[in-house]
């Protein structure tokens, strides 16, 4: 059944993935099955939507129970979800308000807009004036104003005009980012860690630094933790590892625990409270299944049991990956169970060891051409940490 599936995937849709050709009918904790009734290990988690694996037993029966009651009301009127949700996102973040959305691109355009309004408002940045600073090879979605501002080609090339107002600087380099900032700068947006660019782990001190320099030169601090937060890392933030408080929390992915898409931005009430009614706004945002999933999703995470089972297992995890270098694998990067690893260009390409993983029953996705993307659920178990990186010595001939 899997080629007649493939074929109508590829006759009926746009091209704008390179999916591998699976075709996933079931799932369960970490493990997927195929329409031809195959299994597979899913190093992947759908880019870190599904950190508590696939239908995790709390999340299910909360969307259960809500579909139940009661899926949309939009916010024209509030719902029972709506305030505990935000008040308990409000304590995840240390922040005061909380802004729901549903994709992560929607929550960077309100980390922006905010931004913006923050810098006019507050700040006194003239009209129109407005500049945000971010990193190269950075990735925070697809709208339009977003791609404005990326340095990959192919995200970008043929969707202009663009939207003006921003400036790149290279990551990781805090000399640079205190050169662009200048009187008109409200914020500097990041990713704590850059995922989409192969898992870039900046040097030790870059977001701490980050952080004074937004505090001495009245500038906003954006953390984009779309993919990096919600225990991915080992911490429930990735800036948590510099003990960073960033003037804004991004989230999305992992919010929505893998069922629906939730996204949000967290921040001061100097800073959301920019916002007035008319300004900004999602017809399903913060809608009462996404709530509902999302508080339980919280829950989750209030345990600690997350963070403490990817910085653990993560160490197991680089260790073993590292013992590859030099056999096949160039450099290994990444904090808890997240790592990208470049296969040496020698060897073979990233879709050649995703593709030969694939026939051994383990879901990883390339990027860029020679990395690998390894980012298991949290749930996973030891045994089959060890029998995925065997699976990749075998594959790039290391075993
Ligand atoms: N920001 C980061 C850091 C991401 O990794 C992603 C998605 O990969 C996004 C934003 C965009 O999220 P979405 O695809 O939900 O719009």
């Amino acid at each position: 059944r899997t080629p007649s599936a493939v074929d109508a995937a590829e006759r009926y849709t746009a091209h704008n993935y390179h999916p591998l050709p699976v075709v996933i009918t079931e799932a369960d904790g970490c493990w997927v099955t195929d329409v031809d009734g195959r299994r597979y290990l899913d190093f992947l988690s759908g880019y870190s939507a599904l950190n508590f694996g696939h239908r995790h037993p709390a999340l299910i029966a909360a969307a259960h129970a809500q579909l139940d009651r009661l899926t949309l009301t939009s916010r024209a009127f509030i719902h029972d979800q709506f305030a505990e949700f935000c008040q308990r996102l409000a304590a995840l973040t240390g922040q005061d308000l909380v802004l729901p959305m549903n994709t992560g691109a929607e929550a960077v355009e309100t980390a922006i807009k905010v931004a913006r309004k923050w810098g006019y408002q507050v700040k006194g940045v003239p009209d129109g004036q407005a500049k945000i600073i971010v990193a190269a090879d950075n990735f925070h979605g697809r709208t339009t104003t977003i791609i404005s501002f990326s340095t990959d080609e192919d995200a970008r090339a043929d969707f202009g005009p663009y939207t003006p107002g921003f400036e790149i600087v290279a990551y990781g380099d805090l000399e640079a980012l205190a050169e662009a900032i200048d009187d008109y700068t409200v914020a500097v947006l990041l990713e704590p860690i850059q995922g989409e660019a192969g898992v870039l782990v900046p040097p030790d001190g870059y977001l701490s630094g980050v952080r004074a320099l937004c505090s001495s030169r009245n500038v906003l601090f954006l953390a984009d933790e779309i993919q990096s937060g919600l225990a991915r890392t080992g911490r429930t933030f990735a800036v948590d590892h510099e003990d960073v408080k960033p003037d804004m929390h991004i989230m999305g992915k992992a919010l929505g625990g893998g069922i629906v898409p939730v996204s949000a931005v967290a921040a001061s009430r100097e800073v959301l409270g920019v916002l007035k009614p008319g300004q900004h706004g999602s017809t399903f945002g913060g809608n009462p299944l996404s709530c509902a999933v999302g508080i339980e999703v919280i829950k989750l995470l209030e345990t600690g049991e997350y963070q403490q089972r990817s910085a653990q297992l993560g160490a197991m995890l680089h260790e073993q990956l590292r013992a590859l270098i030099g056999r096949g694998v160039t450099a290994v990067r990444g904090r808890g169970l997240w790592a990208g690893v470049d296969i040496d260009p020698g060897v073979m390409t990233g879709r050649q060891a995703s593709e030969k993983l694939m026939t051994r029953g383990m879901l990883a996705k390339d990027t860029h051409g020679t990395t690998i993307r390894l980012a298991p659920p949290l749930v996973i178990e030891e045994d089959e940490i060890t029998w995925a990186v065997r699976q990749l010595a075998e594959v790039i001939g290391a075993a």
